[in-house]
C-alpha cells in the first residue's frame, strides 16, 4: 500500500501516478486519485491495478490541476472493491482523504457520526475519518489543520494520511504514527509519498515525519510541522538524500 500527493505548479495527475507505480512494491488492491484544479475536485478509483486506475482516469474524469493525491489500498476494513478504495470523500464533499493504516476504534466513531446524522458509503475505517474530520470542522468552527489535529486525538490506531479541503485550493493537509510519510521539498512544489521513490527525479530534499507528527503543506509556504498530541512546533530536519 502507499501513498503520494503533489502541490505546486506543475500537472499533478502524471507526478502521482508515475508515483504510485513506483509504490507498487509495496503491494495492494485498489488504487485511485483525487485531483483538484481549484474549481472541482475529480475523483477515480477502481479494484485492480494501478494501469487499471490509468485507464478509469482516461474515461473517467480530466486530468488537469496543480494538486493531487493517489492511493494504493491493502483493504484492512471492508472488501476490495471499487467503492472502498480511496480517496474518501466526507459527506459534504468538501475534504478528500487518503490514508494507509487501521483505525482500530473506528466502530464507535462511526456510530456516534451515524448518530449525528452522516452517511456512510463504504465499508471502511478511512470512510469514518474523513467524517470525523469534517464533523471537528463543522462543529469546533476550526480550519481543517486544526481539525485533523483534534481528529487524530480521539483515534487509535495507524496510520499515514494526506487530506484536503475544497475551500483551501493551496493545501495539504498530512499526518503519520506508524506508517511511513515522507514529504519532498522543491522549488516551490512539494511531493508527499510514503517512501521517496515518487519524487527522486525532481528533488532531493525531503522531511521525513515522525510519528504523531502533522505537516501542513502550503503551496509557496514553508512546510508546518507540528506534533499531533501536544501542538507542539517541531523545526523540520530537511534531509538530503544521496542519490
Ligand atoms: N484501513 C484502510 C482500508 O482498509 C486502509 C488500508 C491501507 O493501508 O491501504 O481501507
Amino acid at each position: 500500500c502507499g501513498i503520494v500527493g503533489y502541490i505546486g505548479h506543475r500537472e499533478a495527475y502524471p507526478v502521482v501516478l508515475k508515483g504510485l507505480k513506483r509504490l507498487e512494491y509495496r503491494g495492494y488492491d485498489s488504487a485511485g486519485v483525487a485531483i483538484y484544479d481549484g474549481k472541482n475536485i475529480k475523483l477515480s478509483k477502481t479494484k485492480g491495478k494501478v494501469v487499471d486506475l490509468e485507464n478509469r482516469v482516461k474515461d473517467e474524469i480530466t486530468i488537469d490541476g496543480s494538486l493531487a493525491i493517489g492511493h494504493t489500498r491493502w483493504a484492512t476494513h471492508g472488501e476490495p472493491n471499487d467503492v472502498n478504495s480511496h480517496p474518501h470523500y466526507s459527506n459534504s464533499g468538501e475534504l478528500v482523504i487518503i490514508h494507509n493504516g487501521i483505525i482500530e476504534n473506528y466502530e464507535p466513531l462511526k456510530l456516534e457520526l451515524i448518530n449525528r446524522g452522516y452517511t456512510f458509503h463504504s465499508d471502511t475505517d478511512t470512510e469514518v475519518l474523513v467524517n470525523l474530520i469534517e464533523d471537528v470542522k463543522k462543529n469546533e468552527d476550526v480550519k481543517l489543520g486544526k481539525a485533523v489535529q483534534i481528529a487524530l486525538n480521539q483515534v487509535v490506531g495507524a496510520y499515514a494520511i494526506a487530506v484536503f479541503d475544497k475551500n483551501k485550493p493551496d493545501e495539504i493537509v498530512v499526518a503519520r504514527l506508524g506508517s511511513p510519510l515522507v514529504i519532498g521539498v522543491g522549488e516551490e512544489e512539494f511531493f508527499i509519498a510514503s517512501d521517496a521513490s515518487p519524487f527522486i527525479e525532481y528533488t532531493n530534499n525531503a522531511i521525513y515525519l515522525e510519528d504523531e507528527e502533522m505537516a501542513i503543506v502550503r503551496r509557496g509556504k514553508k512546510v508546518k510541522v507540528r506534533k499531533i498530541k501536544d501542538d507542539s512546533l517541531v523545526d523540520p530536519y530537511v534531509q538530503e538524500l544521496q542519490l
